[in-house]
């Protein structure tokens, strides 16, 4: 059923502004649309003009969406598992046949470049369900040999009901990781979508929604105080799953606390990045470049927003990225040259701002900005921002130690490697770090002594479907992305003990 105004179904919906005209205003609840009173304004922020108005969603429209959850949950664990997941990695492959309307309406909600990002969002967002779609055969349980007089075993069971809190930098992919372990294990899900950039992540739920039974996912719109909060504090559900910033972190871990239900966190980073003597000059600016995920205007969890270059190399470095970055186009994201797109609102940027004021008026400090900001063309210049290094700044500076969340890169010149391994790791957070050198005794000490869920060695890649991945400290509980994530997180271990 679709209750929207528009006269266009949801099985008729082939744009990204036929998506739009459906999916404003609404949940997805119960395997339809459902139109909530209260609403909320979407930006598109590369013209700062409203995009759709989205679901403001309190207490009773979760309620809805967690009561259907709670009752599609028994029927879908009862089918078998290889099933469930072959039909999660079907609705995969949906996702990849409606690719290109999503990533445009990606591109417009979040205003990541479609070229450089959010193409890419919906291939590894398809890969993810693929990838967990294999996997409902691992739900086993173990053989205990306890005593010959009795049987042990243990079962994997479904919990329930799981919350899953998304932000909106990577809204599609950090659903994904949730849900489609989630899914396959056998539990069914409420989404709160981010308020920022609800709508590819809605679209993606009506696809899921055709090839699994009514109820096993639903999604809210609505802000984290009401919305969120709501979700977190229904008595059915059964484990809290959310990615998002520290602060609203620790708020669900307590709400967690209060019904003493399991919490994943995925929170923040400022992930180091050390270059050593003997690296490849080359492919470390290259790295660098995609390891500050400068093409998501550095908004990213796992930005390698802290670069630290061995003397020997820093100017040479410098020069090399400075000219790389300042031949990207920074401009409209659905224009297919745009490199890099806007920052996601006004708030994002005045953080950002006072990030780079604190460094310019830190005695010493320099502050670089590469590549040309975009004019004209129907955009607005409010949220477009230009690459920018922060060069000879105290250690102790906010600027090198908080999460700025956009793209902005702290770089440091060093001389001794115990001094650098010490410098990396004095972070309360402890997300991911790369080491780039020849040297396998030093990337193996390395990658030992670095205090981060998630090291590579010359090479600075995003989440991959396989790697487990979660941050250490301030940066979270709990993985992601593997076989471990879906049978830690998302089931039970029952114990059964068979007198024979
Ligand atoms: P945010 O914490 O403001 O919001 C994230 C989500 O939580 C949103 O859906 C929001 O509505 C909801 N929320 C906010 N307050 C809530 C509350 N009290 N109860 C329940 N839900 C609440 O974060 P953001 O600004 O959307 O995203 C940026 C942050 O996300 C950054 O700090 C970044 O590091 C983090 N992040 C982490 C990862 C990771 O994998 N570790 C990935 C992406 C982003």
């Amino acid at each position: 059923m679709n209750t929207s105004p528009t006269s266009l179904r949801l099985e008729d919906v082939s744009t990204a502004e036929d998506w739009l005209a459906v999916l404003a205003d609404h949940n997805f609840v119960d395997g339809a649309l459902v139109p909530v009173p209260g609403t909320l304004d979407v930006m598109e922020p590369a013209t700062m003009q409203v995009l759709a108005t989205a679901a403001a969603s309190g207490q009773p429209e979760v309620a809805a969406a967690v009561a259907a959850a709670k009752a599609a949950q028994p029927g879908w664990a009862d089918i078998a598992a290889r099933k469930r997941g072959k039909m999660i990695a079907e609705a995969g492959r949906a996702i990849t046949a409606e690719a290109e309307a999503i990533a445009k309406l990606l591109a417009r909600e979040t205003g990541k470049a479609i070229a450089t990002e959010c193409r890419g969002e919906l291939a590894v967002s398809a890969d993810l369900l693929e990838f967990y779609g294999g996997l409902g055969s691992e739900l086993k349980g173990e053989t205990v040999p306890f005593d010959p007089s009795v049987f042990a075993t243990t079962t994997r069971e479904p919990l329930g009901v799981i919350g899953a809190i998304v932000p909106w930098n990577v809204p599609l992919v950090l659903t994904m990781l949730k849900i489609a372990p989630a899914l396959v294990a056998g539990n069914t899900v409420v989404i709160k979508a981010s308020e920022e950039a609800p709508f590819a992540t809605l679209a993606c739920a009506a696809i899921l929604d055709r090839y699994l039974p009514n109820g096993v996912v639903n999604v809210v719109v609505g802000d984290g105080p009401n919305c969120g909060a709501a979700l977190t504090a229904h008595p059915d559900i059964a484990k809290i799953t959310f990615t998002g910033s520290e602060a609203a972190g620790r708020i669900v871990y307590q709400e967690g606390a209060k019904r003493i239900v399991p919490v994943s966190l995925e929170l923040g980073g400022k992930s180091p990045m050390i270059v050593c003597e003997d690296a490849n000059l080359e492919k470390v600016v290259t790295g660098a470049i995609s390891g500050m995920r400068f093409t998501r205007q550095g908004q990213s969890c796992t930005a390698a927003s802290r670069i630290y270059v061995h003397e020997t190399l820093y100017d040479t470095f410098l020069e090399a990225l400075q000219a790389q970055l300042d031949t990207m186009t920074i401009g409209d994201p659905l224009d297919e040259a745009t490199q890099i797109g806007t920052i996601i609102n006004a708030k994002q940027k005045a953080t950002i701002d006072r990030y780079i004021a604190v460094a310019d008026a830190t005695p010493g400090a320099r502050v670089v900005q590469c590549g040309t900001l975009p004019t004209g063309g129907g955009l607005a210049p409010d949220l477009f921002m230009q690459p920018t290094l922060i060069l000879d700044l105290p250690e102790d500076s906010p600027v090198a130690r908080e999460e700025i969340f956009g793209p902005v890169c702290v770089i440091q010149k060093w001389s001794d490697y115990e001094a650098v391994i010490a410098a990396a790791n004095d972070s309360d957070y402890g997300l991911a770090a790369t080491v780039w050198t020849d040297s396998l005794t030093r990337a193996l000490d390395a990658t030992k002594r670095l205090n981060a869920g998630y090291v590579q060695v010359n090479q600075n890649l995003t989440i991959q479907p396989n790697l487990s991945y979660g941050g250490f400290g301030n940066s979270g509980l709990g993985k992601e992305a593997s076989l471990e994530a879906m049978l830690e997180h998302f089931t039970r271990k029952k114990t059964i003990v068979m007198a024979m």
